[in-house]
């Protein structure tokens, strides 16, 4: 498997080269080809298969003969040792595929462990230690530090701003140790993004260190997360009918990872593109335009995206016609007020939680098979598990929710950071210490 970056398909780099320096030179996104085909044979027997066993299935037919057997087994099963079940609220219609059974309680758990088992697996080859630099406006840097946690031969920097994330996060970010080390930052996000990029830029830093970004573009994010569409479609697959996939998006990274793997030959009858008022790609489903926004604050904020990074990707997995995007993506929107109602309306009428993501991709999914008069079953995305937005789904419910165990134990964790100001040769000092 080679990826090519979507601004000169004509050039490709290795796999490596991809995963440790995600972003092209070009400032395309890097794609991978060939898209391997997964037979019809292969979809009937996953019905009883996990996701690491779907997951290793797959990452096969991508590597092929690059990495052993052996050694992708291991990376998918360390990576995946936890289930993405579909649970269904009316059955045989409309179910929710709950992906935030991993430790950081959101999807993007499944994203940042596998990539962050295949840079251990390439850093013990090379016999050299990854430092990682990313920095975090909250969401993202608690699945990438708990995804590295213990990680051999990888060594992560979490920048982030200080008062500005919620306490759980900063738990989440700060507590870990071993390779974490978390940096807190007198300063915005974006004083941590430009700390970030001035690292990966400035010489001396990158003559001694071998320094990688875990951002969310990296294309080896994207792969996994089609692996549960997979494992979802073979939970649904008894009752019969064509499946429907809604996906809360900001980015759409997740919503480009189910259209990359309906290339490979999983059947999705039609995509469902579910956002909050950020609705760049709604609106461009409706109008044929795409004009990216700046972004406004909603209670689902982490889908406040005006300007989504992977929309190229998505126009480019469907050949960059918007009759073709038209034809296999739907695009629906909802405010608060809609999503605040959704909540109570999916708890009393199912008993079932959500946070405020999940509750407006179930609003767009339901939205979706009552305009197509279809028989359809479809399955909403749950992205984050409800008590990670625990003020806001309290109050709309009027509900204690719960904390799961493995996030609960955090809060009597001791914080451990490093307060820096948002300066560049600040962090560089106080990093070269920590990495020497
Ligand atoms: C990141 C995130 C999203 C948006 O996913 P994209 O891949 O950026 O479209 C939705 N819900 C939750 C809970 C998230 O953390």
């Amino acid at each position: 498997m080679r990826f090519y970056s979507t601004n000169s398909p004509q050039n490709t780099v290795s796999a490596e080269q991809a995963l440790f320096h995600s972003m092209p030179a070009d400032k395309g996104l890097y794609m991978p080809t060939p898209l391997p085909v997964l037979g019809t044979d292969f979809f009937e027997k996953i019905a009883d298969q996990s996701l690491a066993d779907i997951g290793f299935e797959i990452s096969k037919a991508l590597f092929g003969d690059e990495i052993s057997k052996a050694n992708l087994e291991t990376i998918t099963h360390n990576a995946l040792h936890f289930d993405t079940p579909v649970v269904e609220l009316e059955p045989g219609q409309t179910g929710v595929l709950e992906l935030f059974h991993g430790p950081s309680l959101a999807f993007k758990d499944v994203g940042a462990r596998y990539m962050a088992a295949l840079m251990s697996y390439y850093s013990a080859r090379n016999d050299k230690e990854v430092n990682i630099l990313v920095a975090t406006s909250g969401d993202t840097g608690g699945a990438v530090a708990m995804g590295f946690h213990n990680v051999p031969g990888v060594r992560v920097s979490i920048l982030y701003p200080t008062g500005r994330v919620s306490e759980l996060q900063e738990k989440q970010l700060t507590t870990l140790g071993v390779n974490i080390q978390a940096f807190e930052v007198d300063g915005s996000f974006d004083d941590c993004q430009a700390i970030v990029k001035q690292a990966f830029v400035d010489p001396e830093l990158n003559t001694h260190l071998s320094l990688s970004s875990a951002n969310s573009i990296n294309i080896f994010r994207l792969i996994p997360q089609g692996f549960y569409y997979v494992r979802a479609y073979g939970q649904v697959r008894h009752h019969g009918k064509p499946v429907v996939f809604s996906t809360p998006s900001g980015n759409f990274g997740n919503l480009s990872a189910g259209a990359m793997v309906q290339q490979m030959g999983l059947p999705v009858a039609h995509f469902v593109a579910a956002t909050n008022l950020n609705q760049v790609v709604p609106s461009y489903l409706k109008t044929g335009v795409y004009s990216p926004k700046a972004s406004v604050a909603t209670i689902s904020n982490a889908m406040d995206v005006g300007s989504p990074s992977n929309f190229v990707r998505l126009a480019h997995l469907y050949g960059d016609s918007y009759d073709r995007f038209k034809e296999n993506v739907s695009g629906y929107f909802y405010d608060d007020d809609q999503t605040r109602a959704a909540m109570q309306q999916i708890y009393s009428q199912y008993s079932y939680v959500t946070c405020p993501h999940t509750a407006i991709g179930i609003l767009g999914l339901q939205a979706y098979l009552s305009d197509s008069n279809h028989d359809y079953v479809g399955v909403a995305l749950a992205t984050a598990h409800p008590s990670k937005f625990k003020p806001l789904v309290e109050e709309v419910l009027g509900q204690p929710v719960e904390v799961p165990e493995r996030l609960a134990n955090l809060a009597d964790r001791l914080k451990q950071s490093i307060q820096i100001p948002a300066q560049f040769e600040a962090f560089k000092d106080s990093f070269l210490q920590t990495v020497s």
